[in-house]
This record gives structure tokens, C-alpha cells and sequence, in this order.
């Protein structure tokens, strides 16, 4: 059995009988089956299907957004935002159904063609951090391609994922298009990956287990997708709207508990501004409110377990510069942490998945760039300065897939998502997603 906890009171939720490889296996069957009518239906047929969708997750917003925020911890203003994505994610590819268009290249002696072609059964591995948008952003894509799916959602956050399912039935995708299957990683996660029938698997998740799907996946030449770990980078010029990047910081970096990919958790400022920007992020740290996610204004809510927090607790070990507040009692809580380090101190180098920011000096541009490229890591990022010039020269000089500039937002539905280096490859959302989930087929016809 699976015992689904809610991270705030420690209480049991749900209890989900585990699936097996054989439920793999039958759910990736299920999913073969369906395939040829899927793919042959009208794709003005397969759009308002997922515009359906699209529109029935509107209409939940309320019990997935409660689900979410029971399962995951997080605050209840996120998750209506997240559920807000989602819908408007399946909107998007509902549009995108009939837009992925092939070419025609000149060619000598005939007429060449090319065709987006789905792959067939596709795997879905998804963490537990953000369960809900995670899935849509490879279900959406991945429907709209023409491919049927078997999405395993991690284990300690499988319910908004299964109600998904259900909600994809209800819309009138037909039955055996999307699989939900939820098991552990290493029996039914491993299985979609070995599995000859599988064409392609869209994993996010840890770097460590992402390196073992792509050894896994290369037995059967399959495709992989992979959104890794990040150790992402907030660099702060001397010239930027100092009020402004310290009152952004937290919520990019504490935001979901800290338990975010994007998490911009190495804050590097310019020596000259240092103690400054520093005492501004203090004030703007200790204001975050955590506390009841479910309660009206909470901005910051537990960790997702207490072996993560004790993972967490691991990186300050008393040495913190600042610490906010938190509840005591039932729930696994972490106060946001501001440390002072070097990039090579281990709260720099690995990636937390909690509050704990490193506020880490640099003294000009070239150690700025220096410092931020300095990490196996290559996911998102910020560059603050007034220096229009100088934010285009940093940023791009930026290992990292996705940047903002005197802002710390990362994920849109229209903009491609996804890592540089360890990362991972592959992108998500946008037009982009759309080529991790199609073949490109060429053919030649002699004239
Ligand atoms: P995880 O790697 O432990 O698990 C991710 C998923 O993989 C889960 O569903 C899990 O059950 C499954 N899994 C575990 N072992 C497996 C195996 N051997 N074969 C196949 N599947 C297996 O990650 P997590 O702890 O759930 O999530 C946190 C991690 O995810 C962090 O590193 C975070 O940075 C990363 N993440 C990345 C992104 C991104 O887009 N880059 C987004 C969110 C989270």
C-alpha cells in the first residue's frame, strides 16, 4: 500500500495499493491498443478533446488546487495558480493540434515532404515538487502529437494525477489514451523505461535517477526527455533596483518550500553593494509568512517529509546568517535560511530542495559570470542591473536554459523550459515541446 501523506499535519490522506511491473505492462498494452485510433482521429477532433480537458480542469480548479495543496504543502494560492497553467496548458495544445506543420524542400527531380509523425506509447515520469503541472506539460504536447500515454506520477503525490486521468476520460479521450500508474520508481518508473513498447520517455526529477533512466533508455534506443536538479544563480549588479531584486529574491528561492527546479538558490551579489543588498534581503526574508497552506496569505508551506527536512537541516548545521520563522508541531517545517558561502561550499555546490539561500560575493562581471557557470547545474537563472548592455552580455554568456532579466519568473505556457549540462536536455512548453514528442519523417516523391 501506499500511505499519501498531507505534509502539514503529518496525517494520513489516501492509502493506494501499489502497482507492479505487470500493472506497467498492462497500462503500456492498454496504451498500444489505443494508439491507431488516436492518432487517426481528425485533429480538429483530437483539439476539442483537449480543450475539453482544458475546460473540466476550470471547472475542478477548486478540489485539484485543495488536492494539491493537501498532498504537496503548498501554500493554496500556488496551487490554484498551478491548476490555472494546466488549463491553459491543454488550451494551448489544443491550438497546437493542427498547427505542428511539416515542410516542402526543393529538391532536384521530384517533390520532398516532411511529416510529424507521433512516436507511439510514450512514458511520463514525474516528481513530486509540482505534480500536477508537471504532468499537463507533457501530457499536452504528447496528446496533441498523437500519442497515447502511461504517466507515473512519484509516489508520495499520485492524487491529482489519478483525478487527472479521470477528468481525461470524463472530457471523452477514450480509454486506454492516458494510463495513470502509480508505483514506486525503481519497479514500475524502471519498467516504462526497459519496456520495448515504449517509444519515448518524458522523465523530471533528480539528475542521479535522470542519469540512470538515460542508461536504462539506451537498451532500447529510446527517446528521453530529461528536466533535471538546478542550481540556479541570482546575480545582483551594484546597479541594479536594489529594493526591487531583494524583495524578489525569496519568493524565488523559498517559493514552494524551496522544493523548486528553478530555485534561484546561489544569490550572487556584486561586492560593492554587498551589505546593503544583504540587510534588504533580510527584512524581505523574514516577512515571508509560512505557515497553514491551506490558510488565506500563507506564502510558504512545509517540506514534503522529514527525511527530506533532515536532508535539508544537513546544509546549514548552524551556521545561518538569517533565519525566518515557522511553525512547530505536526508538519515538516524549515524556517527560509540565508547563508553567507563560497561557491565551493556544499550548500553552493548541490542542490538543497528546501529554503536555503547561499549569498555568495563576486566582485566584477567576469567573476560574476564565472561564479554562476560554476556548477554542474544549467537550468534557469537571473541577471539584475539597469544596464540594458550588460544584461544581454551576462545572459548570454549564462550556461543555462532558461534566464530572466530584473525578474525571476521562469515558466511560461508559450516559452520553451528545460536545462543546459546536467540539467538535462529536451524542452517543455511552447511550440518546442512539441518536436520531443513527434518523428520527423521525410518523403521523396519522383516527379
Ligand atoms: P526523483 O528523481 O527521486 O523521482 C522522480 C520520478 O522518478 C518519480 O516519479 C520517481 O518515482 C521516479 N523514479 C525513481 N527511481 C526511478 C527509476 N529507477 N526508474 C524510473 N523512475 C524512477 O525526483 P523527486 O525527488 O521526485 O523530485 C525532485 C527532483 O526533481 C529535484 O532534483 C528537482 O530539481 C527535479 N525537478 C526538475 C524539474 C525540471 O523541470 N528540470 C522540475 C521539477 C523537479
Amino acid at each position: 500500500m501506499i500511505d499519501v501523506r498531507n505534509p502539514a499535519t503529518e496525517e494520513t490522506i489516501a492509502e493506494l495499493s501499489s502497482a507492479t511491473a505487470e500493472d506497467a505492462d498492462r497500462a503500456v498494452a492498454a496504451a498500444r491498443a489505443a494508439f491507431p485510433a488516436w492518432r487517426a482521429l481528425a485533429p480538429a477532433d483530437r483539439a476539442r478533446l483537449l480543450r475539453r480537458l482544458a475546460t473540466l480542469v476550470e471547472e475542478h480548479a477548486d478540489e485539484l488546487a485543495l488536492l494539491e495543496t493537501r498532498n504537496v504543502g503548498k501554500p493554496l494560492g500556488d496551487s490554484r495558480g498551478e491548476v490555472a497553467m494546466v488549463a491553459d496548458v491543454f488550451h494551448f495544445y489544443a491550438g497546437a493540434v493542427d498547427k505542428h506543420f511539416g515542410e516542402t524542400i526543393p529538391v532536384a527531380g521530384g517533390i520532398d515532404l516532411t511529416f510529424r509523425e507521433p512516436l507511439g506509447v510514450v512514458g511520463l515520469i514525474t516528481p513530486w515538487n509540482f505534480p500536477l503541472n508537471i504532468a499537463s506539460w507533457k501530457l499536452g504536447p504528447a496528446l496533441a502529437c498523437g500519442n497515447t500515454v502511461v504517466l507515473k506520477p512519484a509516489e508520495v503525490t499520485p492524487l491529482s494525477s489519478v483525478r487527472l486521468g479521470e477528468l481525461a476520460l470524463e472530457a471523452g479521450i477514450p480509454e486506454g489514451v492516458v494510463n495513470v500508474v502509480v508505483g514506486p520508481g525503481r519497479i514500475v518508473g524502471r519498467r516504462l523505461v526497459e519496456h520495448p513498447d515504449v517509444a519515448k520517455i518524458g522523465f523530471t526529477g533528480s539528475t542521479e535517477v535522470g542519469r540512470g533512466v538515460m542508461a536504462g533508455a539506451a537498451a532500447t534506443i529510446k527517446r528521453v526527455t530529461l528536466e533535471l536538479g538546478g542550481k540556479s544563480a541570482n546575480v545582483v549588479f551594484a546597479d541594479a533596483d536594489l529594493e526591487r531584486a531583494a524583495a524578489s529574491a525569496p519568493g524565488a528561492v523559498f517559493g514552494n518550500a524551496g522544493q523548486d527546479c528553478c530555485a534561484r538558490s546561489r544569490i550572487l551579489v556584486e561586492r560593492t553593494a554587498y551589505d546593503r543588498f544583504l540587510s534588504l534581503l533580510e527584512d524581505a526574508t523574514g516577512s515571508v509568512k509560512v505557515g497553514d497552506p491551506e490558510a488565506e496569505g500563507t506564502e510558504m508551506g512545509p517540506l514534503i517529509s522529514a527525511e527530506h527536512r533532515e536532508k535539508v537541516a544537513s546544509f546549514v548545521d548552524g551556521d545561518a546568517r538569517f533565519q525566518g520563522d515557522a511553525p512547530c508541531g505536526p508538519g515538516y517545517w524549515f524556517p527560509p535560511t540565508l547563508v553567507e558561502a563560497s561557491n565551493a561550499d556544499r550548500v553552493a555546490r548541490e542542490e538543497v530542495f528546501g529554503p536555503v539561500a547561499a549569498v555568495i560575493p563576486f566582485d566584477d562581471e567576469a567573476d560574476a559570470i564565472r561564479i554562476a557557470n560554476d556548477t554542474p547545474y544549467g537550468l534557469s537563472g537571473s541577471v539584475w542591473t539597469e544596464n540594458g548592455a550588460r544584461a544581454i552580455r551576462v545572459a548570454r554568456a549564462l550556461e543555462s536554459g532558461v534566464l530572466s532579466v530584473n525578474s525571476n519568473t521562469s515558466v511560461r505556457v508559450q516559452t520553451p523550459f528545460g536545462g543546459f549540462k546536467q540539467s538535462g536536455f529536451g524542452r517543455e512548453l511552447g511550440v518546442h515541446a512539441l518536436e520531443g514528442y513527434s518523428e520527423v519523417k521525410n518523403l521523396f516523391i519522383a516527379t
